[in-house]
């Protein structure tokens, strides 16, 4: 018994001893990834519920790391916003997107409007205004396509200059999604204060609908975006009982692997295509 529980604790040591060259060589390799084509973006479709169309998408960012193969963003997004590099990486995924979203216009395909994930810290640097509105222009991208997913976090900063980020998203028309509600700082005085369009429910919630707490907290959500005229999104959707749960609540939009994980590029366009043939 004592011999096994040596072998064990050598092949642990093995396993932690590659988790942590990994997350070496990633720190290490991060800052190039952009400058070696590397990063990608995928989107993950955003499907109205009454009516099944695909109303939208949200941009997931990858990385294909030339070792260690496809990595997580929960993996290399705490990394990045550790050494800073989460601004350069939020400024390509918003380029990117306008890119396609300028090349699908040009080739007559089929456009929804795109969300993007927004770091906290990219609304305390005073430059970025102006860094997006470079980038619209230069993509020649109407603004009322973009959607910036924010959480709590970001308003939680009560910044002038977040404040000013804000209001200057809201004047040239980007909209805003406060994301993973009901995690983390929800407060009621954030829907009050700030411009926000969308609200999407975490996954946590939608995970455990047949929970009474939970079916609460959903209907709850529901209810008070509606009545703040806001647009409610459920993310994390799996199984028909939860969209069925959703459906019957007016929930506006359904998110998750039931409808469809998130696909590249090549690949959404041609489940939007499906979508317009039917
Ligand atoms: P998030 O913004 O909450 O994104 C939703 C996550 O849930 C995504 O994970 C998505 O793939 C996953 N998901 C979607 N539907 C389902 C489902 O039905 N079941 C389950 N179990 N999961 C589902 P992903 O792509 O791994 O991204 C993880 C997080 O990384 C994101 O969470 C977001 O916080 C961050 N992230 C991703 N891309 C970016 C980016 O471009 N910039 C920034 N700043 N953060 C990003
Ligand atoms: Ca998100
Ligand atoms: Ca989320
Ligand atoms: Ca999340």
């Amino acid at each position: 018994a004592k011999e096994n529980g040596k072998n064990n604790y050598h092949l642990y040591s093995a396993s932690l001893n590659i988790q942590s060259f990994k997350l070496y060589t990633m720190e290490r390799d991060l800052r190039k990834s952009i400058q070696n084509g590397e990063l990608r973006v995928y989107f993950q479709p955003k499907v109205e519920t009454s009516t099944g169309k695909i109303v939208g998408a949200e941009a997931l960012i990858r990385w294909e790391h030339p070792v260690w193969g496809l990595i997580s963003p929960n993996e290399f997004i705490p990394l990045a916003e550790e050494n800073g590099f989460i601004l350069e990486i939020g400024d390509w995924v918003l380029k990117q997107v306008c890119t396609y979203l300028n090349e699908w216009e040009q080739s007559g395909l089929p456009i929804v409007p795109i969300s993007i994930n927004k770091s906290a810290k990219r609304f305390l640097i005073s430059d970025w205004t102006s860094v997006i509105y470079n980038t619209l222009k230069e993509t020649n991208t109407d603004p009322s396509l973009i959607e910036f997913e924010i959480t709590e976090t970001t308003l939680l900063q009560h910044n002038d200059t977040v404040n000013n980020a804000i209001d200057f998203l809201k004047e040239i028309g980007i909209k805003i999604a406060l994301d993973d509600f009901g995690t983390g700082y929800s407060s009621f005085t954030y829907l009050k204060q700030y411009p926000i369009n969308t609200i999407k429910i975490d996954q946590s919630f939608i995970r455990n609908i047949s929970n009474h707490s939970d079916e609460m907290i959903i209907k709850s959500t529901i209810y008070l975006a509606k009545g703040l005229g806001m647009k409610v999104v459920a993310e994390g959707v799996e199984t028909k009982e939860q969209l069925t749960f959703l459906k019957q609540l007016n929930c506006d939009e359904i998110q998750g692997y039931l409808f469809s994980k998130p696909v590249p590029e090549k690949e959404f366009q041609h489940l939007l295509q499906m979508a317009i043939i039917k």
